[in-house]
């Protein structure tokens, strides 16, 4: 039996392909180690959206190329985005590499390993972009290890927006969307194993089924999701403002297992900031979105992300989103400066911003929005919450740690449970007594 780890890089989608390659590799005979140490084969998933991350892929994969000197590896896979962005040019700079696979060849790397480790040929399996077929690995499963309390079910991947800042689409290609059918029998599968937790994900949530025949709709998924019995909560990441539609808010306000919790990326909130970035929204439209979900959906945790230093953002462009965070749309917002990523249009943009200038801004929004999200989570003292238990935290052993509907798995705060009777295994869903909120964290007693 040949001994292999995966070791995963970048964002949720590639979690999921990931679990997907984990399952498949012990349906073909592998032993799948929790770590590299002792793996003949070490396969890295990559993330390469931004430099950033291709230079983290690179600095992982030359350390894990280590294990080769020592010899407890004797095949070094590299598959995602790094491969389907640079190709076999990847073989060429990082001469350690035996195989790569593109964004939709994962399935591939159990018998093509096999087959290496008899003649030892190197190979590069990375489709074009403009050719990519996820349709080969979508009905392939996730390998959810127990007690997983939540997972991630990506129902659609590439994207057809063309945000003038984002590399995906020219890596993941055009969006292409998972049959309602074996996005069901995924999610009942990971229920099955012990599952509480559907996080729902894409490049674009709401662009969901637009390209797949009859348009099976995000609303008409999420309804058949809700009937799954076991299933405890889904949460919706990844939604694009421009297509939030009074269905999909009525939906979120209506269905109880339907998390109280949206993930809204605006980017901006100046016009000429939002047209230069290509996004399809203008600000009054995402004011009347979030002011409607707000309206209709007491109580709901809006998160959003939000990107400094764009060229030709002004001084008063600055001004006027400092202004809109300060109304408090958002309890939870990720921050980030523009990269001049290469191959995007924006890098060509005139009127860069400095570095120096985009770390002051990135700042000046952190500290706002800190200030308000600490606030709306203290506001949570005294209220009793569904808390989903994914086991003793990692803090100490006299605490159990879980999440409330309104916290996202590994990017929102945790809820510790400071006073444990009986059994809690992880996936238990509990209702809880908040009595401590902690910048991000929040403390509770079960009730
Ligand atoms: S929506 Fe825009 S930022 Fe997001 S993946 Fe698509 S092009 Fe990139």
């Amino acid at each position: 039996m040949l001994k292999a780890a995966v070791v995963n890089l970048g964002c949720p989608k590639n979690e999921v392909d990931a679990e997907k390659l984990a399952h498949l590799l012990l349906e073909s005979g592998f032993e799948l180690l929790a770590e590299p140490d002792n793996a003949a084969v070490i396969i890295v998933n990559t993330c390469a959206f931004i430099q950033p991350a291709v230079e983290e892929a690179i600095s992982v994969i030359l350390s894990l190329a280590e294990y080769k000197k020592s010899g407890s590896c004797r095949v070094l896979v590299v598959s995602g985005c790094l491969p389907q962005r640079y190709g076999a040019a990847l073989l060429d700079e990082i001469p350690e590499v035996d195989l790569i696979f593109g964004a939709d060849g994962f399935a591939q790397i159990p018998e093509t390993v096999k087959g290496f480790i008899r003649k030892r040929q190197t190979r590069c399996l990375v489709n074009k972009s403009s050719d990519l077929d996820y349709s080969k690995i979508n009905h392939l499963p996730q390998q959810i290890s127990p007690p997983q309390a939540f997972s991630y079910l990506k129902i659609a991947e590439g994207c057809d927006n063309r945000c003038s800042y984002c590399m995906i689409p020219a890596i993941k290609g055009k969006q292409q969307s998972i049959i309602p059918e074996i996005l069901l029998s995924h999610a009942r599968r990971m229920v099955a194993d012990g599952v509480k937790e559907i996080n729902v994900i894409a490049q674009d949530i709401t662009a969901y089924g637009r390209d797949l025949n009859g348009k099976p709709t995000l609303c008409a998924l999420l309804r058949e999701l809700s009937e799954i019995p076991e299933l405890g909560r889904i949460r919706l990441l990844y939604a694009y403002p421009h297509r939030i539609t009074d269905e999909l808010i009525e939906l979120l306000a209506a269905e109880e297992k339907l998390c109280n919790y949206l993930d809204v990326p605006v980017q901006h909130i100046s016009d000429p900031v939002l047209k230069a970035m290509g996004r399809r929204d203008q600000s009054r439209d995402i004011r009347a979105t979030l002011l409607k979900i707000k309206d209709r959906v007491p109580g709901v945790f809006l998160r959003s992300t939000v990107m400094l230093g764009f060229p030709g953002e002004t001084e008063a462009d600055f001004k006027q989103l400092i202004r809109f965070i300060e109304e408090g749309f958002f309890d939870y917002l990720g921050a980030f400066t523009y990269w001049p990523e290469d191959g995007s249009p924006a890098a060509r943009f005139p009127d860069q911003i400095s570095d120096e200038v985009k770390r002051e801004r990135l700042q000046t929004v952190l500290a706002t929005q800190r200030q308000l999200t600490e606030k709306r989570l203290k506001e949570k003292i005294g209220c009793r919450e569904r808390v989903l238990i994914e086991g003793l935290s990692s803090e100490s052993d006299l605490l159990l740690q879980g999440r409330c509907d309104f916290q996202a798995p590994e990017i929102d705060g945790l809820t510790y449970i400071t006073e444990i009777e009986g059994d809690l295994a992880p996936g238990t869903m509990v209702e809880a007594e908040i009595h401590e909120a902690h910048e991000f964290d929040l403390f509770a007693r079960v009730l």
